[in-house]
C-alpha cells in the first residue's frame, strides 16, 4: 500500500525532505510518490511523515484516494504584521 500525491500539490518540497523512504519524486506540475518505495511510513514512524508536514489540503491521498488532510483540516496561518504579538 502506498500514498499518492494529487494535482493539489504546489511542489513545495516539504514532503520530500521528511520522507524516510526516499519515495517522493520531484515531478512537474506536481510531485509524485514512488509506490514501490512508500510503505506509508509503517516501518519508520507512527504517522505518514509527508502528510504530517504537507501544508496543502487534499494534496496527499491514501491508497483509496482519500485525502489525509481533507478540506478544512489544516489551520489557516494568519499574522498581523502591523501588530505583531510575541508570547
Ligand atoms: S507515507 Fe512515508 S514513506 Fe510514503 S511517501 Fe509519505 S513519507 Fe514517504
Ligand atoms: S508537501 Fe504537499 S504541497 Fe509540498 S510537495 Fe509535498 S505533496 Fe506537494
Amino acid at each position: 500500500m502506498a500514498l499518492s500525491i494529487s494535482e493539489a500539490c504546489i511542489a513545495c518540497n516539504a514532503c520530500k525532505l521528511v520522507c524516510p523512504s526516499n519515495a517522493i519524486l520531484t515531478k512537474s506540475p506536481h510531485f509524485q510518490i514512488a509506490a514501490h518505495r512508500c510503505d506509508e511510513c509503517q516501518s519508520t514512524a507512527a504517522v505518514a511523515q509527508c502528510a504530517s508536514i504537507c501544508p496543502v489540503e487534499n494534496a496527499i491521498l491514501d491508497a483509496n484516494g482519500i485525502a489525509l488532510n481533507p478540506t478544512g483540516s489544516l489551520a489557516p496561518i494568519s499574522f498581523n504584521f502591523n501588530q505583531p504579538q510575541f508570547l
